[in-house]
């Protein structure tokens, strides 16, 4: 657990925030006070949240074409790319077949500027799951 004594940029106050570890206190935020966040998370409850992100079904890859945006992405992250920059990616947890120790393939990939998941069986491979992360229209229940 890592602590460390900030100072509230709104009151002035010293108080320590928990950069790390189990059970951060509650209003625990690097920039307030437990105060301050207190009456900020109080204010923002009040206005409802009209937009987030979410994952939705897509028909916009195919399985062929999204394992193959993957396999040009792992061949990249096997060395460094010609400007010296290492490359990394994102890990998910995967499913494990209880009766068959078999692990589900879960990614998540960026292609086009769109970010997408796809999740399958080795051992069913036409049954597949591809999703597209979009801007969704809460109050609506839409995509924007
Ligand atoms: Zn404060």
């Amino acid at each position: 657990m890592k602590k460390i004594i900030s100072y509230c940029i709104h009151c002035g106050v010293e108080y320590y925030y928990q950069a790390s570890g189990w059970h951060p206190p509650k209003n625990n935020d690097p920039k307030y006070c437990p105060d301050c966040k207190d009456s900020i998370m109080d204010t923002l409850s009040k206005i409802p949240v009209k937009f987030d992100r979410r994952l939705v079904e897509t028909d916009d890859l195919t399985k062929e074409q999204a394992l193959e945006i993957l396999k040009k992405y792992d061949e990249e992250l096997k060395g460094k790319r010609e400007d010296g920059i290492i490359v990394g990616t994102r890990v998910l947890a995967s499913l494990v077949n209880q009766k068959t120790g078999e692990q589900s393939i879960d990614r998540i990939f960026n292609y086009n500027g769109n970010e997408y998941y796809i999740h399958y069986w080795e051992s069913e491979p036409d049954n597949y799951e591809i999703k597209k992360k979009v801007r969704w229209d809460i109050l609506n229940n839409k995509e924007v």
